[in-house]
């Protein structure tokens, strides 16, 4: 299958050419001709799978007949991170390029005015977060009545982040006559009773996710001792200088360094810096500016080290990571695969590490026991005792908080992460550029992130 057989346009063909894409993705095969026969989709693809291109160009040919009017925009698309709207509008520059089609961008952390003159003067495509959407809507700056196509992007995330109230009452204020593209990466019971709200009779598109992604990518543990954390400074101070021997070590062209804790991400970008690092901070409390900015900076290289919270790094689409460091392990096993997964693409070896403790030893299980194989301790050359010489040492006198003592619960359940609830609503701010409260102060942001796309993993197909 050729783009030429699904029916775009000819100004759509040559953009899609001139971002060098010779075959459409399966999401976009399946899903292109049905978009533009006017059909609801409900598609389960994830991102690193071209579901972005799958809807932004059958939609800039639909766009193409008509006219935007003050106010009312004619399409919505609605993402749950700031990150993935920006994507999207830059897909939409990209692929749109022979077109001239109107979008605004309405996403928390910018200024509401530049974005209401947008609005304003009409818009063919709003991209937007759900939270200041709703502002703009309450406030008049809007009207939704003559949105003839919605899209609900990464659906599985908007319910865990807790956007899902404010996208129904969105989907509430839509004309009913329209048609509504709907993506998430997964299908559990909730998501598909949304689905079956929002949908009309829809086409359903599966594509698998990569299959074995995990085996493009060398992956390492370097433990930090009981023995360590009592000599001072605690697990922190001897995981920093973990990270800088392994930073000396690799051959590091760009990596990703995961907190799990948003303080920890300034905690730890400064202590990198202090070291003569070329590392920037990227976390949702930041400006939207400075995001943009070292976004930018990272991925025309000018920035090596980029040290991150899952929520912010969700959705940054490089192709070329050499390395991902956890500097925590993610305390949900999904989120691990989700974080190395940005490395090891296009055909590349990629890299990634993690620095454990004692304590982390139940998401390192959790972790082995998804991917089916186990992580081996790396020799960082600081004289680590090594995995199975620190099982002995510290697995002797289990303290209070070992996993042992507990059953096999879901790790983003336990108490000492904090209640679900407050860590939703530490997201929620996250997104809507808001400080936590004092009871997310402390919370570990669940992961997010993608996966190696499945057609960056198969073989070049020849020519014809
Ligand atoms: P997405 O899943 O939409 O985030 O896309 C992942 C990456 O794949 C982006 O960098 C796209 O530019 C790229 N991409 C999308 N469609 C194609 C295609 N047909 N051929 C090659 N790359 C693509």
């Amino acid at each position: 299958m050729s783009f030429d057989d699904l029916g775009l346009s000819e100004e759509v063909l040559r953009a899609v050419a001139d971002a060098g894409y010779t075959d459409p993705t399966p999401i976009q095969a399946k899903a292109i001709p049905h978009v533009l026969m006017g059909r609801d989709i409900l598609g389960c693809a994830q991102t690193g799978t071209g579901k972005t291109a799958s809807f932004t160009l059958p939609m800039i040919d639909i766009l193409a007949a008509g006219r935007a009017r003050a106010r009312m925009p004619r399409t919505l698309i609605l993402e749950p991170t700031r990150e993935l709207a920006a994507q999207v509008a830059e897909n939409f520059d990209t692929y749109g390029k022979y077109n001239k089609l109107s979008k605004a961008l309405i996403i928390g952390g910018q200024s509401m005015d530049d974005q209401y003159k947008l609005v304003d003067r009409g818009v063919d495509v709003l991209i937007a977060t759900p939270g200041r959407l709703i502002d703009l809507f309450d406030r008049g700056m809007l009207l939704l009545s003559d949105v003839k196509i919605l899209v609900i992007d990464e659906a599985d995330r908007m319910l865990d982040m807790g956007f899902m109230p404010d996208v129904e009452r969105i989907v509430g204020l839509l004309p009913k006559m329209r048609q509504t593209l709907f993506f998430s990466a997964t299908m559990p019971p909730e998501i598909r009773r949304l689905a079956d709200a929002f949908l009309m009779n829809p086409k359903e598109i599966t594509v698998a996710p990569p299959a074995t992604p995990l085996e493009k990518i060398f992956q390492g543990i370097v433990t930090v001792t009981r023995k360590e954390r009592d000599r001072g400074g605690g697990y922190p101070k001897f995981k920093r200088e973990a990270l800088r021997a392994l930073l000396e070590k690799e051959d590091v062209r760009s990596a990703l360094i995961f907190c799990n804790r948003k303080r920890d991400v300034d905690i730890l970008y400064r202590s990198l810096r202090k070291h003569g690092f070329d590392a920037a901070a990227l976390h949702g409390d930041m400006a939207q500016s400075a995001r943009t900015e070292t976004l930018g900076k990272f991925k025309a290289g000018e920035i090596k080290l980029v040290v991150c919270s899952d929520v912010a790094a969700r959705g940054i689409d490089i192709i070329d990571l050499s390395h991902v460091f956890n500097f925590d392990i993610p305390t949900h096993a999904e989120d691990y695969i989700h974080r190395i997964g940005r490395t090891g693409r296009a055909g590349r070896e990629g890299r990634a590490f993690t620095l454990t403790t004692p304590e982390d030893d139940k998401y390192l299980h959790a972790i082995e026991r998804l991917q089916g194989r186990k992580i081996e301790e790396f020799d960082v050359g600081l004289g680590k005792p090594g995995r199975a010489a620190r099982t002995k040492q510290d697995d002797a006198k289990p303290e209070k908080s070992s996993s042992r003592r507990k059953s096999g619960k879901r790790a983003r359940d336990d108490k000492q992460d904090g209640k679900p609830d407050d860590r939703q609503d530490d997201r929620r701010n996250e997104q809507r550029g808001k400080k936590p409260g004092r009871a997310g102060k402390d919370e570990a942001v669940v992961g997010m992130g993608d996966h190696v796309p499945a057609f960056m993993l198969r073989p070049a197909r020849a020519p014809g």
